[in-house]
Formats: C-alpha cells, structure tokens, sequence
C-alpha cells in the first residue's frame, strides 16, 4: 500500500515515518498543501492525507476518481471550507480528525480568557510607555468568582467545561445536544441566559450557516459591559464589525480571538502587517483584544494525533473498511 501525504512539516515527518514503518506502508511527503496544481502527483497510491485548510475545487477529485483513488484524510476537526458533495460525485470518502486533543484548544482558549480577565494587554502597552501604575478601571476578579458561558460543548466545549470547573468557576452551557457525562462540570441553560450572566463567553460549535454570525449586534447588547469574548473555534461564528463596535462602545470588556473571519486569506503566510484586513488592525489595536493565528491545535500531541489518526483512517478506507471520522 502506498499513501501520499500533502502539508507535511519538518516537525510532523518523524511522526509520518514512525506510522509508516508501524504499518508497513509507504508514505511519500510534501509541504504543499493540496490543490488542483499537485493533485497529479498522488497519480498511482492508493490514498491520500492533506491538511485540509485550502478549500480544493471539484478538479482535484475529479483526477482522484480517474487514479483510482477512493479517499483523502484531511488532519483538521472542521470541515466548513471543504466541498463533501463535491468528493461524494467523484466517489471520494473524505475523513476529518474529530478529537486530535480537544484539551489542546480548550487550553488556549482558558489562557486568552485569563491573560485578559487579568488585564495583562492593558498593562503590557502601559509598560512599554514606562507606566508602572493601576487603578480601578483594570482592577480584577478571581476566576473561582466568574461565571462562564459555553456556547457548544462537544469535544473541546466539554474539555473546556472540566478546566473551568476545576478552577472553581460556575459554568453554563448551551449545546442543541445534551451530554449526561458533562452534568458534573456544567448547568446547561438557554442561548440568552448564558449571554445575559456569564463574565466570560468561550465559543464552541461547528462553523454551520446556521452558526454564522452567531454572535452579532444583538447577542452583543446582551452581555455584560465587561463580558470577555472568546473565540478559539471559528472567525465566522462571529459579525467581526458587531465585535468591534460592541468593544469600542464599552457593550463588552474584552475579546479573545484564535481565530478569523476570512483568516483563509492570510492563515499560515508571514504578510506585511499594513496588508492585513482592516479589521484585523482595528482589533490588533486594542489593548483589550488578544489575537493569535489560529495556534489553539499546536502542541505536539495534537500534532502527533492528527497525522496518525488521519493515516490509520486512509489504511482503513483503502483496504475497504469504515471510519468513523466519514463527513461525506
Ligand atoms: P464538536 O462537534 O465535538 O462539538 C460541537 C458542539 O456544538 C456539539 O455538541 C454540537 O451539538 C454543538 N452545536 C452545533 N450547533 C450548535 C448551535 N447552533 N448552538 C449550540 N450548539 C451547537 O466540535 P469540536 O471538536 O468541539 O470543535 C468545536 C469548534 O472548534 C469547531 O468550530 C472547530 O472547527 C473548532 N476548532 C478550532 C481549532 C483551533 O485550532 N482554533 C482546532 C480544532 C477545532
């Protein structure tokens, strides 16, 4: 069996040779990350991994139907930017990575909302000024006081849940599916009460047409004046304009952004800051904003897990079994 594997880095090769060698299978890797430019190069394996970022366009799985080729295992949870009808007219089970470590981007979303509940952007900027002062407009509040809001709690929300509880904090959550085994970490309640009582708000549902913009002027009016934002799941989920008059107009105390609005334009690229979206430098800006370029995923065991539970689904699919990670 031969897999070929797009978007690998010098960091996930060990990984890719260790499985390889575990499995018997040869792995060939690039760096690119698939498109209707390289699909040709997967002409004679048997199956294919990609990250999966890149939307890729209906020719890809054209050519892959035409190889042979039944599968491609993309290494990322969501599935948003890629075209599953598309795969399924060309036979091409795709598969995602659902729970790589959940406890990875949980983590991160944890630590944007306690550098911000702990005002460290406001007294950073102050710093670099030379200002070693406080006063009352930045004084904080334990995390063991705060009331969180989850909006999804599924793999990551559900992680999310047992940090913030072990912390001591109270924990809402509103999921469209209830979850028993969460009961010990969380009160589940509605949309309108998580927004109205939480002091920190952290996203974490899939990006649906149903969930765009989501969170938007509305929702904003109807959190706390010093609501902490966090959106470690997707940009989408959020009306970035809403989010940045809501800031400036004093409706909410803070945001935490792992990810972007149509990040798909920069994601991944060393860009000149002044090329960035206009958005982007209007919250960069803001010593009470926090941006990080979608690095929730990156710790090793996730990186570890991806790579290896995408190949195990490719092997599965190519000797003709099921995944259960299937989204077409
Ligand atoms: P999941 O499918 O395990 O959980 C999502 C939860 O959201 C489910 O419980 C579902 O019932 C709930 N949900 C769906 N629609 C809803 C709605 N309209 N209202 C309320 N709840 C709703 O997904 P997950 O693995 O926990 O991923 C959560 C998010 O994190 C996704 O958006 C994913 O793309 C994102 N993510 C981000 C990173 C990163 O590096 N920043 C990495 C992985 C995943």
């Amino acid at each position: 069996m031969k897999i070929f594997c797009y978007a690998v880095s010098k960091l996930e090769e060990p990984y890719v040779l260790n499985w390889s060698k575990k499995n018997n299978v040869e792995v060939k890797m690039i760096e690119a990350e698939l498109s209707s430019e390289n699909a040709h190069l997967a002409k004679g394996y048997d199956g294919v991994s990609s990250e999966g970022i890149t939307p890729v366009d209906e020719s890809v799985y054209t050519e892959f139907e035409k190889f042979g080729i039944k599968q491609l295992a993309i290494r990322q949870v969501g599935v948003d930017n890629q075209d599953l009808e598309a795969a399924r007219r060309h036979g091409v089970t795709l598969t995602n990575v659902a729970a790589y470590s959940p406890r990875a981007i949980a983590e991160m979303g944890v630590t944007q909302a306690m550098y911000l509940l702990r005002k460290i952007g406001i007294y950073q900027d102050r710093m670099a000024q030379g200002d070693f002062t406080w006063d009352e407009s930045t004084i904080s509040t334990e995390i063991f006081h705060c009331t969180i809001g989850l909006v999804g709690v599924g793999h990551i929300g559900g992680a999310t849940a047992q940090i913030y509880s072990a912390l001591g904090a109270k924990v809402l959550a509103y999921d469209l599916a209830y979850d028993a085994s969460l009961e010990p970490y969380v009160t589940y309640t509605d949309l309108d009460t998580v927004l109205n009582q939480s002091d920190i708000i952290s996203l974490h549902t899939p990006l649906f047409p149903s969930t765009k913009n989501m969170i938007g002027e509305k929702q904003f009016k109807q959190m706390k004046s010093n609501a902490i934002l966090i959106n470690v799941a997707r940009g989408e989920l959020v009306d970035t304009k809403a989010l940045i008059d809501a800031l400036k107009n004093h409706e909410i105390g803070a945001a935490g952004l792992d990810t972007l609005a149509d990040e798909i334009n920069f994601f991944g690229i060393h860009k000149q800051p002044k090329d960035l979206p206009e958005d982007y430098q209007i919250l960069k800006a803001m010593p009470n904003v926090l941006i990080t370029p979608h690095i929730a995923f990156f710790t090793k065991l996730a990186i570890r897990n991806s790579m290896e539970i995408a190949l195990d689904d490719a092997k599965k699919i190519i000797e003709g079994g099921k995944s259960r990670n299937t989204v077409n």
